[in-house]
């Protein structure tokens, strides 16, 4: 008789799975990817088919929640048949992070594959600011892209900014204009240190979800919401307005003690803790002689015991995790 509910040593439940489905991407945004990455040979990626193993199973062990994500996800082939095949699990809530540079075409298809919600980043509304920030990426697409994801009917969108000071930190009012004229939600992210970077100092341009909050508050009052994600996002409310504001806080908000999820690579390795490198190799099991559901799950419940208590994020810019956010699944 399979589990149907994770748990690891510290008594949390895992019932979150963020996927990754690529490493790939279209942008090289000055905080997740070097200019000149190299990305990984196709037999390395998992297939498809291996994804959606790897998700069914995942629910068949209590998960509610998918984010598929990458790299970016919209850039991988045959992606929608993933998205059709997810959607019949029955998720509770199934979700995908994009850049939004695709969703112009994309974004009706994925509604109807049976995504619930888009979370779309966007750091700039000023395009030369955006194309430093993303390095290849034109604003304009995006923006378009967020109105088609906004006719194509899904359940919530969430625009992500990761700020940064010296880059759009002076943006922040016009940001939270934008979401609330869009009527979307927005999360300001602190940025993490992933991967090393060259372009600028990451303890230097830290810009706190404190600092974030306190910018805000000189054009709008924020009442806290009272969702709780279980991750690193704290949300808040505004009086006149729909649009939620999040906080995604790794540095100043402890988070750990809630943490409810886990991260699979697009190579298969699972990740029990976005600040930690303890994972599991599941693509050997995928691709193990013969391939059972049964293990695969065993394997899944055995690795809870290696999820972490907490991470140790520090604020000094120093690199603390080798891999790169495209291959964290952001
Ligand atoms: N390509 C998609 C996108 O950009 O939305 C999905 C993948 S991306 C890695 C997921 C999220 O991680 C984005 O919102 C991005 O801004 C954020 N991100 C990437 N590197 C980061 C870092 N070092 N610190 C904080 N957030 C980061
Ligand atoms: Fe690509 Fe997303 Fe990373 Fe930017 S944050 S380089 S869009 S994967």
């Amino acid at each position: 008789m399979p589990q149907n509910k994770l748990t690891d040593r510290f008594g949390r439940t895992v019932n979150y799975v963020r996927l990754s489905v690529t490493d790939r991407c279209d942008f090289r945004c000055v905080y997740c990817m070097a200019e000149d990455m190299t990305f990984l040979p196709r037999q390395q990626v998992l297939t498809l088919e291996e994804i959606a193993r790897v998700a069914r199973n995942f629910v068949d062990l209590g998960t509610e929640k998918i984010r598929l994500t990458g790299g970016e996800p919209l850039v991988r082939k045959d992606i929608l048949e993933l998205v059709k095949e997810i959607g019949t699990y029955g998720l509770r809530d199934f979700a995908m992070t994009t850049n939004g540079s695709q969703l112009t075409t994309m974004a009706e298809p994925l509604r109807k594959a049976g995504m619930h919600r888009l979370n779309i980043s966007l750091d700039s509304l000023d395009a030369e600011k955006f194309r430093n920030i993303t390095r290849t990426g034109k604003l304009s697409q995006v923006l378009d892209g967020i109105d088609a994801a906004r006719e194509a009917g899904f359940r919530g969108i969430k625009i992500n900014t990761v700020v940064m000071k010296g880059r759009n930190d002076e943006e922040i009012p016009e940001l939270i204009e934008f979401a609330r004229k869009k009527q979307v939600d927005i999360s300001f992210i602190e940025e993490m240190p992933l991967g090393e970077i060259s372009e600028h100092d990451r303890g230097l341009a830290l810009c706190t979800s404190e600092e974030v909050r306190d910018i805000i508050r000189k054009h709008h009052e924020l009442v806290p919401a009272t969702e709780d994600s279980g991750g690193p996002a704290r949300y808040y409310r505004m009086e006149d307005s729909e649009t939620r504001v999040g906080f995604i806080s790794p540095h100043s908000h402890n988070f750990c003690s809630t943490c409810n999820r886990v991260r699979v690579t697009v190579e298969g390795r699972l990740l029990l803790c976005l600040g930690n490198e303890h994972s599991v190799d599941l693509r050997r099991v995928l691709r193990g002689n013969p391939v059972t559901d049964d293990k695969l799950r065993e394997t899944i419940i055995n690795a809870m015991d290696l999820k972490p208590e907490r991470h140790h994020f520090s604020t000094n810019g120093d690199v603390q995790i080798l891999r790169f956010m495209n291959m964290t699944g952001g």
